[in-house]
């Protein structure tokens, strides 16, 4: 396609100047040539998914060099940029010859000096340089980085030529030139990509004697489509293979900068990160193409043909207009451009999420944590001596305020529970990846973690369901806390490969006598205690020669009996086409401060369950509103123990989200307020997960209309949520003793909202959630 000669610009929207609406880009990478002299075979252009490259011109024509130089100037100006650097890139960017790069480089100082500072730099494989063209990089002060990928054997292994042959030579003469007293200025370091085929100190060395004056990691391209490749089934072989260079490089003093590891001892001392491939700085890089099209980081070549494209090119559109494509805006966001797993993990300010493309998976695009994550969460947590123990961080990104809005009004859309359900299963996911590194040190959790990694690729559904079960988290929590053995990990994944329908055979923990897979039901086995081998295959569990099926649910009958085989499976429960776990079998849910019921009959099953269905039904009746966070985010109901006298009781727990236990209770209409008075606790405790509503002195306590001692402040907001839902469920109600529950309820709820807010404890968003509370209920007179 030709391009007209004079740059041109698309019409800016209307009373608004772009500059207004973009973070400057200061990183430009101008792909000089499309072609390359070698065929390295683990090549992010060529080899990979995309292959726009063959689109492309070979190389970019002066007056495509010139537009761009002119709309870095333009941008540079109108943002007052100091400074920009820009990295002539290829394929090989040699391949344009001595004279080619004497013009580009002269352009693009003649025109982007008089505006900003320019730090020009070249990255190239170095097999065509020479004296010549070393004497035009000195001169235009260009400096250049090389990759090499260790000794001959290891270079060998990838950088050749496209009949197979050595580079290695060719490189060491480039390195050795740029060493030379005359051209030393020219030369910035050495880019080497990990394989870990070669030996990481080998590695170390052979870059080393290089004299580099620095030396940069690279994780070869990977993604969840095709995860990078784990020899020996290793958990972690790519932080275990960078932590060696690390190990050796202090020792030795650090004699080189090496930018991955300057980079997270930067984050960890509070700064930013030096690389795109850690911390949360923000990547304001765009790429430009030999057609002068725009694009994004080159890497995400390796997601999908066309990842890197934005439909911009420097003839019609300025930097601006690039800066503000949403795929190059998402990434200068930070934290808040981080999937929920990874906003929510204890390292992600020193990790970021690793590489963007490294987060690619089909379906959901870059939504993910990387498909390095448990090396990440290693190498980090080795080199910047991050915690082990660590609560995973509150994202630092809370709710949406209108989903914070929509929950403070009492009810709440189908869309801010489902965002409640999202928070939880990122709490989950980073609890496990918390959790991951110590698997690594018990064979039954290690098995059962790799089995997780891979069902998480294949069956990410079956994954889903088991992590979101409500005491999947508990037991995560306990875990971490040293409080439950994390030997369950493979109860988990045995759980999540029965859903998948796969072959897996693993071992997997005994304890009072059962084998527990959470959201299927438990095994009982002939022992108390221990490790028995399992195998799953089709949706069935075979133990020790004993084939059971596992129900996933689809015809669950609530009253069937324990079998002869000893499976004792979850029974299910139908509201509309919802469907609740009647919960009688986890080890994990005796987490109130009230006794569970044991395995129930099928008989009491059918009682519970019916009486549950009916208590929905009604909510759907009465208070539709509620109703909708009841179906959301209740996933199991526990039968507790009939108290000897007395009130139901009911309970909800922070840490076992979507749970709700409940007593015996005579009548379907109280069961459906007990439960829309838990749904409310949990509601407002997945709130809290992400939002901060008091201040630190929320520790305080108050008085409330309720109860005779005042109660921290906490509950007294938990209590106000939960009596206003039920006050608005009695509202709804007809006669007049429902007339005088709604008052009393409310009079209560008024007593709690004026104490929060007469006291100096609630954060601005906790001020905000509590108002919109007390506009619900002022709306009712
Ligand atoms: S030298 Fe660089 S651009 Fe050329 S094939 Fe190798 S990795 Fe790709
Ligand atoms: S979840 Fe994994 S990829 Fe995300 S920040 Fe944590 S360690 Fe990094």
């Amino acid at each position: 396609m030709s391009r007209p000669s004079t740059l041109r610009s698309e019409p800016a929207e209307p009373g608004r100047r772009p500059t207004d609406r973009v973070a400057p880009l200061t990183q430009y990478v101008l792909k000089l040539v499309s072609r390359c002299d070698l065929a390295c075979d683990h090549c992010y252009v060529y080899e990979h998914p995309d292959q726009s490259w063959r689109r492309q011109p070979r190389m970019m024509a002066p007056a495509t060099v010139r537009a761009v130089a002119e709309r870095i100037a333009e941008h540079a100006a109108a943002h007052r940029l100091d400074g920009v650097r820009v990295v002539l890139h290829g394929g090989e960017p040699l391949l344009a010859g001595a004279a080619r790069l004497d013009a580009t480089a002269a352009t693009l100082r003649r025109v982007i000096e008089p505006v900003a500072r320019l730090d020009l730099r070249m990255q190239s494989n170095g097999v065509l340089l020479t004296p010549a063209t070393c004497e035009v990089l000195v001169a235009h002060d260009v400096k250049v980085g090389i990759s090499l990928d260790g000794d001959r054997a290891a270079n060998d292994r990838h950088r050749r030529h496209a009949n197979g042959s050595s580079s290695h030579r060719q490189v060491l003469r480039a390195l050795s030139l740029l060493r030379s007293p005359a051209y030393r200025t020219s030369y910035a370091g050495i880019l080497c990509t990990v394989d870990l085929a070669n030996d990481p100190i080998r590695v170390y060395e052979a870059l080393l004697a290089e004299e580099p004056p620095h030396v940069d990691f690279l994780l070869p391209h990977a993604n969840w489509d095709n995860p990078p490749a784990r020899p020996d089934g290793h958990t972690t072989p790519y932080a275990d293979w960078l932590l060696a260079v690390h190990r050796r490089w202090l020792a030795d003093g650090r004699p080189v900068p090496i930018r991955l590891l300057e980079s997270l001892l930067s984050t960890a001392s509070g700064h930013g990160s030096r690389s795109e491939a850690v911390g949360l700085s923000p990547a304001d890089l765009v790429v430009v193409e030999t057609d002068g099209t725009f694009e994004q980081v080159d890497s995400l070549k390796s997601a999908f043909d066309g990842a890197a494209a934005t439909g911009l090119d420097v003839f019609r559109h300025r930097v601006d207009d690039a800066a503000a494509h949403p795929a190059i805006a998402v990434r200068q966001s930070g934290l808040a451009g981080l999937c929920a797993t990874c906003r929510a993990c204890p390292v992600v300010r020193h990790c970021g999420g690793g590489l963007y493309a490294h987060r690619y998976r089909a379906g959901n695009g870059f939504d993910n944590p990387s498909a390095y994550c448990p090396d990440l969460l290693k190498l980090v947590r080795v080199v910047t001596a991050a915690p082990v123990a660590d609560e995973p961080t509150r994202p630092a990104d809370p709710l949406d305020e209108r989903v914070l809005d929509d929950l403070a009004s009492g009810a709440g859309t189908a869309a801010s529970a489902a965002q409640l359900a999202a928070v939880h299963l990122a709490m989950v996911r980073a609890l496990l990846v918390t959790l991951s590194e110590r698997a690594a040190g018990d064979p039954v959790a290690a098995d059962g973690w790799r089995l997780l990694v891979h069902l998480d690729d294949a069956h990410p559904a079956a994954v889903r369901a088991v992590l979101a079960h409500p005491f999947v988290r508990r037991w995560a929590r306990r875990c971490r806390d040293g409080a439950a053995e994390l030997s369950y990990l493979a109860c988990v994944a045995a759980a999540a490969a029965v859903r998948a329908g796969i072959r897996a055979d693993l071992p997997v923990p005994v304890r009072d006598g059962v084998v527990s897979l959470p959201t299927l039901g438990a095994l009982a086995v002939g022992c108390e205690r221990g490790v028995v081998r399992l195998v799953t295959d089709d949706g069935d569990v075979r133990l020790a020669g004993r084939r059971v099926t596992a129900d996933t649910g689809h015809d669950g009958d609530p009253a069937r009996e324990d079998g002869p085989d000893g499976w004792l499976p979850v029974r299910y429960l139908r509201v509309g086409g919802d469907r609740l776990l009647l919960e009688d079998t986890d080890p994990h849910r005796e987490c109130y401060d009230l006794p569970v019921e044991p395995r129930l009959s099928g008989a009491a099953a059918l009682r519970w369950t019916r009486q549950v269905e009916r208590a929905v039904r009604r909510i759907d009746a009465e208070a539709p509103g509620y109703a909708t966070g009841v179906r959301t985010l209740l996933r199991a109901v526990v039968p507790l123990r009939a108290a000897p006298a007395g009130r139901s009781r009911s309970a909800a727990a922070g840490a076992a989200f979507g749970a709700v236990a409940v007593m015996p209770v005579p009548d379907d209409a109280t069961l459906a307020v007990l439960l829309v008075h838990e749904v409310q606790h949990l509601k407002l405790g997945a709130v809290r997960d992400v939002c901060t509503l008091f201040e630190r002195d929320g520790n305080r306590t108050l008085r409330v209309p309720w109860r005779e001692e005042p109660r921290p402040l906490a509950e007294v907001l938990h209590g106000a949520y939960a009596r206003l839902a039920v006050a608005d469920v009695w509202r709804h109600r007809p006669g007049p003793a429902a007339g005088g529950h709604f008052r009393r309820y409310r009079a209560w709820t008024d007593g709690a909202l004026d104490a929060l807010l007469g006291v100096d404890a609630l954060t601005t968003t906790g001020e905000r959630f509590v108002r919109g509370m007390r506009a619900t209920v002022d709306g009712w007179s």
